[in-house]
């Protein structure tokens, strides 16, 4: 199959509700403007200078989001254009998209990343150290981000019941953070989870945004 194929059988599988972030880090703007000439238009990266010099070669109607961990000295390189941010763990961050978004007179949609997979890692956070998040005063004074929902990567395994179990308990963070603190705020509204080995059951699970690499693009070289 092609490149463009292989979108094409994605995008048959998926609802028109659920939205497609093509995760096109490593791969060259050559490769990106393929995919983007077979009507993809959401890509995703998770290096904040990669993404950097990709943008100017590329359309300017792509959406862009930033997928990985994101260093609060690197969002400088991004403010200017990108559109989701989805691993934000921090107030720290959040602060610091904040400001840098308002140089530009923008607004970022930000995701809480949530640590749901049996492996340990710094990265994401806790129920209660989101609440901790939520519930600072300094959040009332952000007009740059709007915090759009949640996001998490499940464990690397083909155990189905674990990574459902993941991705369900993900949801139901979700819809906790929604009742008690976004009930009245229709922009909270995304579950991002969900990659080439696992999407399948992420949607199944509830997922509203997958972020799928390989499967469009084939594997990376490290
Ligand atoms: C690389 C990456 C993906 C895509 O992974 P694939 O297995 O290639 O589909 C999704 N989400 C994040 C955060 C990633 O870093």
């Amino acid at each position: 199959m092609t490149i463009q194929e292989r979108l094409l059988q994605i995008k048959s599988e998926l609802a028109p509700s659920v939205k497609l972030v093509a995760v096109s880090k490593t791969k060259p703007a050559s490769l990106i403007r393929e995919v983007y000439d077979a009507g993809q238009r959401v890509f995703g990266e998770n290096k904040a200078q990669d993404l950097a010099e990709k943008y100017p070669q590329l359309p300017k109607d792509i959406e862009w989001h930033f997928i990985g961990h994101l260093q609060t000295n690197k969002v400088k390189y991004i403010a200017p254009f990108v559109h989701t941010i989805h691993g934000v763990d921090s107030l720290k961050l959040l602060t610091q998209i904040d400001k840098q978004a308002e140089k530009f007179d923008r607004r970022i949609q930000c995701l809480l990343q949530f640590h749901i997979a049996e492996e340990e890692t710094k990265f994401g956070l806790d129920y209660r150290e989101a609440e901790e998040l939520l519930t600072n005063e300094a959040l009332k004074n952000m007009r740059h981000v709007q915090i759009a929902g949640v996001m998490g990567m499940a464990t690397f395994s083909d155990d189905e019941v674990r990574v459902r179990y993941e991705f369900g308990h993900l949801r139901s963070i979700f819809n906790q953070l929604k009742e008690t603190y976004f009930a009245t705020d229709p922009a909270f509204k995304e579950i991002s989870m969900g990659m080439s080995g696992d999407y399948k059951w992420a949607i199944e699970e509830g997922s509203t945004m997958v972020r799928i690499g390989t499967s469009i693009f084939g594997n990376r070289n490290h």
